[in-house]
């Protein structure tokens, strides 16, 4: 039931957005035994920073996530386009023709769900045949695919570390692997970001303490855009009996020169224990995946919860992602347009003196440290049509709060010179530089 709106519209507190963040909302005393009541603050807050247009939460797409996408403008009432700077179809395989036609062919021959869990009845031959390519893509003995990269995380971790056994996080490790680790049962600790030092203590300490090591990494780090220096850390792995899992969101499709991650970036293909993922960014569809050894991804099909209590990835999806890894591998000009892109870009919002952290891949942070200002940044660049997403403190560490830009292979020239043109004045306009 919902609250009642005498009591909702007594007591919605009129919240001052001012130097606020989201993690102010969160374990607030509570003014009432009512489970609701943490609720009512909060939606304060947004309603504040809606009157101050400052919220660009959610903003409806109209049409498809492209280069240029059409948006449904609460602040204008209109339907406008806007230069897509937030999106991780990293390759343009959302809109990709070869992709696209997959997956309606997919759903047209298999129907519009699988009808249940991959273990029971919602297995498509369909499904098998994206496990085996992606096993082969990643050079690993088999796979197995979950409805989101989210779960798959979830699935993985929780699975395999038991109540002895520990999982050793970079911090800046993607949420989805630490809420695995916090329903593993297991323990949870975690080492300073990409610094091997503070690694090596870890793993020490780890070594003493608790039986299995896994240790788990991001290849490419979501909100930073830096590489994990996976060659130390497997050596570092190995010298201490841990076993290491890399999170390939950010970077397959994107990493080495077939497009193949970050194991192949660094020449290490087929060194590492499992290789997680999504299917949602550069391969542009949705879902998760994980490969390993056969074992491994046998058991896995029984014991990840989240697969095994799941429905099955749509078949239209599992088409669409066939088609998707055959493009990766075929059509090589894509990856090398975005990685123009992305020394374009990188060069150029440098030039401007602005702070990108050790920004080296699709994803680039510019840092603007007081969330205030970038409050007003975000506002002026999507008044002036680029679509780019702030990111505040509890998503990053206090005083690293950022712009987050992704840069696809279908932006255009005049795409990236734009939106280096309004970045500019608005950063100019509020102080940054
Ligand atoms: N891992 C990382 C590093 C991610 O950035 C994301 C996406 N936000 C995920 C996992 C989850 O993937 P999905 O969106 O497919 O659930």
């Amino acid at each position: 039931m919902a609250i009642p709106e005498a009591i909702r519209n007594q007591s919605v507190p009129k919240v001052d957005s001012q130097g606020k963040n989201l993690a102010d909302f969160i374990n607030l005393p509570e003014p009432s035994k009512d489970i609701f009541a943490k609720t009512l603050p909060f939606y304060g807050f947004m309603q504040d920073i809606t009157e101050k247009q400052y919220n660009h939460w959610s903003r409806e797409l109209v049409g498809p996530s492209a280069n240029r996408v059409m948006i449904h403008d609460k602040y204008t009432g209109s339907v406008r386009e806007m230069i897509m700077m937030a999106s991780n179809n990293y390759l343009g395989l959302t809109t990709h023709p070869k992709v696209v036609k997959a997956g309606m062919e997919a759903q047209r021959d298999y129907g519009a769900g699988a009808g249940s869990v991959p273990l029971l009845a919602g297995t498509n031959d369909i499904h098998r045949e994206l496990e085996l390519k992606l096993a082969k893509f990643k050079g690993c003995e088999d796979a197995m695919i979950f409805t989101s990269g989210y779960s798959s995380n979830v699935g993985i971790v929780s699975a395999l570390v038991r109540e002895t056994d520990v999982a050793l996080n970079d911090r800046l490790n993607h949420a989805s692997i630490i809420d695995g680790c916090r329903l593993s049962g297991g323990s949870l600790r975690a080492f300073r970001h990409n610094d091997m030092e503070s690694l090596e203590k870890a793993l020490a300490h780890c070594r003493k303490k608790y039986d299995g090591i896994l240790l788990v990494v991001d290849g490419v780090f979501s909100m930073d855009g830096d590489i994990a220096d996976l060659p130390k850390i497997k050596e570092l792995a190995d010298e201490y009996g841990a076993r290491v899992m890399i999170d390939e969101a950010h970077a397959s499709g994107v990493l080495g020169s077939n497009g193949r991650g970050t194991p192949e970036h660094f020449g290490m293909e087929g060194e590492i224990d499992i290789v997680a993922g999504t299917l949602s960014k550069a391969l542009g569809v949705v879902g998760g995946f994980v490969a390993s050894s056969k074992e491994v991804i046998n058991y896995l099909r029984f014991y990840a919860r989240s697969n095994m209590f799941s429905t099955a990835m749509t078949p239209a999806a599992a088409g669409s992602l066939v088609a998707a890894l055959d493009v990766i591998q075929t059509e090589p000009e894509l990856r090398e347009r975005l990685w123009y892109n992305i020394r374009y870009m990188i060069d150029n919002l440098k030039a401007l003196g602005l702070d990108l952290g050790n920004a080296e891949t699709a994803i680039i942070p510019i840092i603007i440290p007081d969330e205030d200002v970038l409050r007003d940044v975000s506002r002026y660049v999507h008044s002036a049509g680029v679509f780019v997403n702030p990111v505040y403190y509890p998503a990053v560490p206090k005083g690293l709060s950022r712009l987050r830009l992704s840069l696809m292979a279908t932006h255009t020239q005049e795409d990236l010179d734009t939106t280096l043109g309004v970045i500019e004045d608005a950063v100019r306009k509020y102080g940054v530089i």
